[in-house]
């Protein structure tokens, strides 16, 4: 008798799985399924924004991110100089939803001789930029040849006292659901710079028209990194139970959020930070402005949760927006839309394989 062999197709080849069925977060679980810690020190490996680890009477937050050409960025119309700054920030992005103060980086890239010297003299201007900015100091990285495009890669180390660190597993029912500054406007940024891209494809004597949408280009081109959030916080004698920073849409870090705390959650759709020429010009397009802020991502804002006894301290902060709170599991993850509705959260965020 035989067995019949699951992994093999009618045609006895291996069935080998596709990773647009698997998608990044499927993929990562598999792959680190059986990756085992071998050290004490390694507070956090894998699952959060940034690694955590004892170090004396501090613990190092480490992160790495990879920006690869014509997935996380296009040429067309993004400015070396920002670029550079951009890989650097979103990076810092992570230490700061760890809770923590960002300190030496390293940036690594991969380039094709496409290239000339003078363009990545701009993006190391725009990560140096970054640097001075943020008070990081570049100590490294790689450089290679490559047979097509750019890719950039960015290692950071951050600092914090152990207590301080806010993981994305400390959310706990009835705490109160916060996100920083306003969502949604990166996403109608990357909207109309692919807009005036198609129009500059059908002709390219149309000249590029981007005047007027400064605060939306600039969100998708340039972001900032919330490092101000710890201090701010801490100024008001608030530690976040569970932090995140918004890179792939409100509705998925939401999510990773409910999934590592194992809550549940209730987001109110008419309490989300929206920037009222931002909606003005969702509409015109035909998107939903929540919409943009729940799948666009890239804002690097930071979602985080406190309890709810917290209140009273942070609910007339300029700059944060109670948009919801945590609820049992057994409750879903629900956004109550204006008029009462009850829908569950789905992540349609940035999931790079699915792109
Ligand atoms: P973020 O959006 O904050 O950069 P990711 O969604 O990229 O985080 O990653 C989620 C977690 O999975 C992180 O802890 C990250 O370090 C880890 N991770 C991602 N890719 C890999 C990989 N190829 N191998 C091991 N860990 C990975
Ligand atoms: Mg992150």
């Amino acid at each position: 008798m035989y067995e019949k062999k699951d992994n093999r197709s009618a045609d006895n080849q291996p069935k080998l799985t596709s990773l647009t069925e698997l998608g990044e977060f499927g993929l990562i679980d598999r792959l680190t399924k059986n990756v085992k810690y071998h050290h004490p020190e390694t507070l956090m490996g894998i699952g959060d924004d940034a690694a955590v680890i004892e170090a004396g009477d501090k613990v190092i937050l480490f992160s790495t991110d990879l920006l690869v050409e014509g997935i996380h960025f296009d040429l067309t119309y993004m400015p070396f100089k920002h670029l550079g700054y951009k890989a650097a920030v979103v990076n810092i992005s992570d230490i700061a939803a760890m809770n923590g103060v960002p300190k030496q980086m390293t940036v690594s890239l991969a380039v094709s001789s496409r290239f000339s010297a003078e363009a990545l003299d701009e993006l190391y201007a725009g990560v140096v930029m970054a640097c001075e900015k943020y008070k990081v100091d570049l100590v490294g990285g790689d450089t290679s040849s490559n047979v097509k495009g750019l890719m950039i890669s960015v290692s950071i180390l951050g600092e914090a006292k152990k207590e301080e660190v806010t993981y994305r597993s400390g959310a706990r029912s009835g705490d109160l659901l916060c996100v920083t500054g306003d969502l949604g406007s990166a996403y109608i940024g990357l909207f109309i710079l692919e807009r005036e891209k198609s129009v500059f494809k059908v002709d390219p004597n149309m000249q590029p028209e981007l005047s007027g949408f400064d605060y939306q280009i600039g969100r998708q081109l340039r972001p900032e990194a919330r490092t101000d959030v710890r201090n701010l916080l801490i100024g008001i004698g608030v530690k976040p139970t569970s932090m995140i920073d918004i890179s792939d849409g409100l509705a998925s870090e939401i999510l990773h959020l409910c999934k590592q705390s194992g809550v549940g959650c209730k987001l109110f759709e008419g309490k989300i930070p929206i920037d009222e020429y931002t909606k003005e010009l969702a509409k015109e397009y035909k998107i939903i402005p929540s919409v943009a802020a729940l799948s666009g991502g890239e804002d690097y804002e930071l979602l985080f949760t406190v309890k709810q006894e917290d209140y009273e301290k942070i609910k007339d902060i300029v700059g944060i927006t109670i948009i919801g709170h945590m609820t049992a599991a057994s409750e879903g993850k629900l956004m109550i839309t204006p008029d009462g509705k009850a829908i569950p959260i789905t992540a349609q965020g940035w999931d790079g394989m699915r792109k």
